[in-house]
Parts: structure tokens; sequence; C-alpha cells
């Protein structure tokens, strides 16, 4: 079908509990959600497959899990403290929040046919520089306290332990350090659902290489990250790579490239893979006062190595397969909305559903469910109609339902039906958890 609309999804993700606004019941706040059950699924899966490609598929990249606060020099050194900032205009008469830069696209909330600024009543101000970073304070008296930061990265705690990592991992560039964890913006724009939000985990890697191989590294990620949204079943013809323009670059990146999905709003960036150079060692190095360096004993050469970055961000990878697997068809003149996931990435594989309550269906459905989930994600279903239950488990993308009737009782097969195809077929009990494993993967 043509891409659904962002209403479509965000209505579906609260109908199943994938998603749903934070604080709700004291009327919400801006820009943030909540994960339920099946988002949570969804979430571990997209992590997991990040890993996967990051660890499990290699050797030359090491795991880290560093603080969200970290010493408030860190953020002088990053340049994030001066120069993380938004330009922001506030309007003194209906007293909304715009970014500078955004307000060619936006309209006025009192006259939306024009831009804010452009209306009768219009008293807009300069624009002011506003960081990002969400201050707080360290110790239990604030006036006495040290300020400090919620990280607005997770990419600068790698560099804080490039150190201590090259210690102990006996790796040497070109090799990598990737972590996942929670990073913090104070973003006043129109998040659009899960795409920009206060709190929102990143999956980040710094992959470390001698000065002379980063334009080839650099090259080798744009393409590798690309390929990983593939292999996660989205479309490759809503996924493209963006080259940044010299004048969009951040003040530390020599290249960037953005990972984009078409998504509702139109193509907007999923992950960026940037060429930081040496900048950002070098920088801690300074303001440490320590060696952020590498000794290589076989050539007796010292450097600073230089730093590709692939940035992912776990809930834009989420709404991406989400807008992505959306679909609207219709069985037997009803219609179904259907998530079609890849089944590595459902949060569900299997649904066991007994047909009847009663007849000895719920017994054996449930031995069933205990032998599957030893190995898959399942989920046991007796609650309503057969085909209402089909209906709810193609709405959270479960690949495949097993149901138990009056034959398995005397034959020993069950019925296993395909989400997406709607094939029912005929299948022995035994051997299904093989079955189900193979089509899942
Ligand atoms: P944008 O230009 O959209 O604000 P960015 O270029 O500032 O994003 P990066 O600093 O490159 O983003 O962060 C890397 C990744 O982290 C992004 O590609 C995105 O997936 C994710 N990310 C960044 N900010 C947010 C946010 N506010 N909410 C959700 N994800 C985010």
């Amino acid at each position: 079908m043509a891409a659904p609309t962002m209403d479509a999804v965000v209505a579906l993700c609260k109908r199943r509990g994938l998603i749903f606004p934070a604080s709700e019941i004291y009327g919400g706040i801006a820009n943030t959600y909540d994960y339920g059950h099946y988002g949570v699924l969804l979430k571990n899966n997209v992590i997991a497959q990040w890993w996967k490609a990051m660890i499990q598929e290699r050797d030359d990249i090491v795991a880290l899990d560093s603080a969200i606060i970290q010493h408030p020099r860190t953020w002088e050194a990053s340049g994030h403290l001066a120069g993380f900032t938004d330009p922001l205009v506030d309007c003194k008469v209906c007293k909304q929040r715009f970014r500078a830069d955004h307000i060619p696209e936006l309209p006025c909330p009192r006259k939306p046919s024009v831009h804010p600024g452009e209306g009768p009543e219009c008293d807009l101000t300069e624009a002011r520089e506003f960081n990002l970073m969400f201050q707080t304070t360290i110790g239990p008296v604030q006036e006495a306290g040290a300020t400090a930061y919620l990280r607005p990265e997770t990419a600068q705690g790698i560099f804080l332990d490039f150190k201590q990592t090259l210690q102990y991992a006996r790796k040497k560039p070109p090799f990598g350090i990737a972590q996942v964890g929670k990073s913090f913006r104070n973003e006043i724009t129109p998040g659009n659902f899960i795409f920009r939000t206060l709190e929102f985990e990143q999956m980040e890697m710094e992959f470390f290489v001698p000065p002379d191989q980063a334009a080839q590294w650099y090259d080798y990620w744009r393409r590798a990250r690309l390929d990983w949204y593939v292999s996660l079943g989205i479309d490759r013809e809503r996924l493209r790579l963006r080259d940044h323009e010299p004048d969009e670059l951040s003040h530390y990146s020599s290249a960037t490239a953005d990972v984009e999905y078409l998504y509702p709003i139109g193509w907007s960036e999923l992950e960026g893979v940037a060429n930081r150079g040496d900048f950002d060692l070098t920088q801690h190095a300074q303001f440490s006062g320590d060696k952020l360096e590498y000794f290589d004993p076989e050539t007796r050469e010292r450097y600073i190595p230089h730093v590709i970055e692939p940035a992912a961000g776990v809930g834009r990878t989420m709404l991406a397969l989400l807008c992505d697997a959306y679909d609207e068809d219709e069985i037997g003149g009803e219609k179904r909305t259907v998530l079609r996931l890849h089944p590595a990435m459902a949060p569900v594989k299997v649904a066991v559903l007994p047909l009847l309550r009663k007849d000895g269906h719920p017994e054996r459905a449930r031995e069933i469910y205990e032998e599957l989930r030893r190995h898959v994600s399942a989920e046991y279903d007796e609650g309503g109609h057969i085909g209402k239950r089909y209906r709810r488990q193609d709405e959270i993308g479960t690949p495949l339902a097993v149901t138990v009737d009056h034959q398995t009782l005397e034959d020993g097969t069950v019925t296993l039906r395909d989400r997406d195809t709607l094939a029912q077929d005929r299948v022995s009990a035994d051997g299904l958890v093989q079955r189900v494993l193979e089509l899942t993967r």
C-alpha cells in the first residue's frame, strides 16, 4: 500500500500498547513517550541486531557502557557547552517559541496562512542561542553543588575511555568501541512522535583508525550502515545516503553522511555517519592533560587516531520499521491492519491459539505454547473469537499463529497460519519448534 500517515502509525502504537505519550494522566509532556510491552520487545530486537552487527559478527569492536553524567569538563572539551545550541525566537504575543532557522516552514499559531512574524499582531524577539543540554546539580544543596549535564550523546563517554579500553582490550587501530544508551536533549521543536524526543536511546560506535585510512573507513561505514537497515527488512527504495554540504558540517567533522528514511514527514535522518578526524581525542587530551594517542610497537610510530562515527537512534529505527511495515488490506470483506515486520524484528514470533475454550483445546495449546516459548518469543491467547485473535496478532506483527482444534487431539496436527500469505498449513505438532525457528530467523 501507499505509505501510511503518521497518525495511522501513532494510533496503532497506542491501540496495541507499543508506544504512547508519557505522563498522560497529567496531560502528557511534550516530546516524551513511554514504551509498552510490545514496544519494549521491538526495541530490544533493534538493539540486539545492532550489537550482533557490531560485536558478534566482528572481532574489531568492543562494547562499553559509560555513565550518563560525566565530569562537566567533558562538555567544555567536546564543544557542547559553547556550541550545542539552537537559535530560538519567542513571540511576545502568542508566547510560542520557534527555531529561527525553521520559521520559513512554520505556520503562525494565530494565523496559519502566514509564517511566525508575518501576522498583524506578531511580535518576535531577536534570535537567542539556547543550549540543548539538560543541566542538573550534583550535591544535596543546589546553590553549593556542582553543575553537571545529562549527556546529549553517548559518544563522549567513549572518547573519555579510549585510553582505558586500549589498555585492556588488546586492540590496535583500526578498532571500535560501541555503546547503546540514553541521551538527552532539550528539544523544543515539534517532535513528530518518536522521531524527536527529549530522551532517546542512541547506538553509537567510534571507530579509531590510522589517519591515512580515515577516508577509506568513512566510505566503508556509510555503506555498511545503510545495508544494516536493509537487513532489518526496511525497503531499500525508502532508504538513501545523503552527504552533507560543506556548510552543514558540524565543527568537528570533515565529512558526514546521513542515512535517511522516507518517513511520513519526508526524507529525514535515521543515522549520521561522520568523519570526526582527531578532534575529540585532541580536545580531551588538551583539557585533561592526559595523552590520548596510540603507540604502534611495530613501526614505533605515535599518533592520534582519527575517528569514524556511525551514530544511530533506536527510536528513529523503530519508527522507520513501523512505518515501513504498516499495511492495510481486506480479509473476507473486513479491513485488516497488519505490521509486516521482518520475523527477526517481530516482538512475538508465534501465537498459540486454542480454537475453543473447551474440549481439551486449551490444555493441548498450552503444552505446545510452553514448548515453543523455550525457544522463541511466543504468546498464548484464548480470549475471544479466533478471527479477532488473528487480527490482534497481525497488528503487532506476529508472523505465525498455531491453532489447536479437535483434529489436533485426533491426529496430532495443528494449523500454522502465515501473517502475510494467510495460508493455513496443517502440520504435525512434532517438529513445530524447528519449523517455527526456521520461519522466523
Ligand atoms: P537532527 O538533525 O535530526 O536533530 P542530529 O544530527 O542532531 O539530528 P546526531 O547528533 O547526529 O543527530 O545524533 C545521532 C542520532 O541520534 C540521530 O541520527 C538520531 O537517530 C538520534 N537522535 C538525535 N537526536 C534525537 C532526538 N531528539 N530524538 C530521537 N532521536 C534522536
